[in-house]
């Protein structure tokens, strides 16, 4: 018997089903995990989602965008594939996706993280026979540090610019974490701005009902600013740009999964890093995969072949997903 799930030159497809998984290129039907853009592209005829990710796939795909919803639990049958949506806690409305067909259960995690994070909805475990699971930080050397103590601080290098007369700078991905670092922050220390690209996706978070403190975009900042009492967020990459002129003296820092290792940091030319991600660390990856009680794993997104590798000598059965190549750096939200 062929597999459920198999890898095309579009994609991860269901054949028996008919429809794509984050596919790279545009199908007929295409059941999105996320709307980061390693995830969602433009360009396909209809998208499957979850309702509360919706709005994010009208962000990067169009408005116009054919997109049918299911809320988390709920069963959808296509061509004889059962297909259900459960919460991957990575973002706002991210999902695990679950494909059953003849009592065989796969399901692709897309990206996910199980730490509590008060801007999405808990992760939900899925039990399975396969599991697809994303690798982005499938190395042992990536444990992270509990994300309370990350946001003291964040609080306390705000505050100390502050005294420095430096505006704080802290970056992270616009759609996800930003919103993520918003909610975490001591909004009582200061006024909080936010880049341009910060802002749509913070309205999307708050139309859905995630509390986040007052955010004013830079643009419309008064003349007269008081910039070093301020917290501006922004997307990595600004702290290159023009843009960052206007605030004079300022202290640059980023939020990611990355930060953990010293390497990438300098390389990245921030003089902060904070160890915020929304992505499974290796303990967590390694606990996930033993609870679906899956026997078989197929490991995709970043470090595949060492996660696979990992499994095999424990006995499962595991190997890479041959997908097409993507360097770290393409991944969003890390
Ligand atoms: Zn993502
Ligand atoms: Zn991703």
């Amino acid at each position: 018997m062929s597999d459920l799930l198999s890898v095309t030159p579009s994609g991860l497809y269901c054949e028996a089903g008919g429809f794509y998984i984050d596919p790279w290129r545009p199908v007929e039907r295409a059941v999105v995990t996320h709307a980061h853009s390693d995830h969602a592209r433009p360009g396909s005829k209809r998208y499957l989602c979850s309702s509360a990710c919706a709005p994010f796939v009208r962000l990067r795909c169009g408005e116009e965008s054919a997109i049918s919803c299911l809320e988390f639990g709920e069963r959808r049958t296509i061509n004889g594939v059962t297909l259900s949506l459960h919460p991957a806690g990575h973002i706002l409305g991210s999902a695990q996706v679950r494909v059953e067909h003849q009592g065989e259960v796969w399901v692709v995690t897309g990206d996910y993280k199980t730490e509590p994070d008060p801007t999405v909805e808990p992760f939900e475990l899925v039990r399975c026979h396969t599991l697809i699971t994303e690798c982005t930080f499938g190395l042992p050397v990536y444990r992270w540090p509990e994300a309370l103590a990350e946001f003291e601080r964040i609080n306390a290098w705000w505050a100390a610019n502050q005294s420095a007369g430096r505006t704080s700078v802290l970056m992270g991905y616009s759609l996800g974490k930003a919103q993520r670092l918003l909610a975490g922050v001591d909004a009582g220390l200061g006024p909080i701005f936010a880049h341009g690209a910060v802002l749509g996706p913070t309205q999307a978070y708050r139309d859905q009902g995630i509390r986040l403190p007052p955010v004013r975009p830079v643009s419309e900042a008064p003349l007269d600013v008081d910039w070093p009492r301020a917290l501006v967020v922004a997307p990595p990459g600004a702290e290159a740009t023009p843009w960052m002129r206007r605030f004079r003296e300022s202290a640059t820092a980023f939020a990611s999964g990355w930060m953990a290792v010293r390497g990438i940091k300098r390389r990245r030319g921030v003089e902060r890093g904070f160890v915020i991600s929304d992505h499974v660390d290796w303990p967590a990856l390694m606990e996930v995969v033993a609870a679906t009680g899956a026997s078989r794993v197929l490991t995709t997104h970043g470090y595949s072949a060492v996660v696979a590798k990992h499994l095999s000598e424990r006995g499962l059965d595991s190997s890479p997903l041959e997908t097409q190549f993507r360097g770290e750096a393409e991944e969003e939200g890390a």
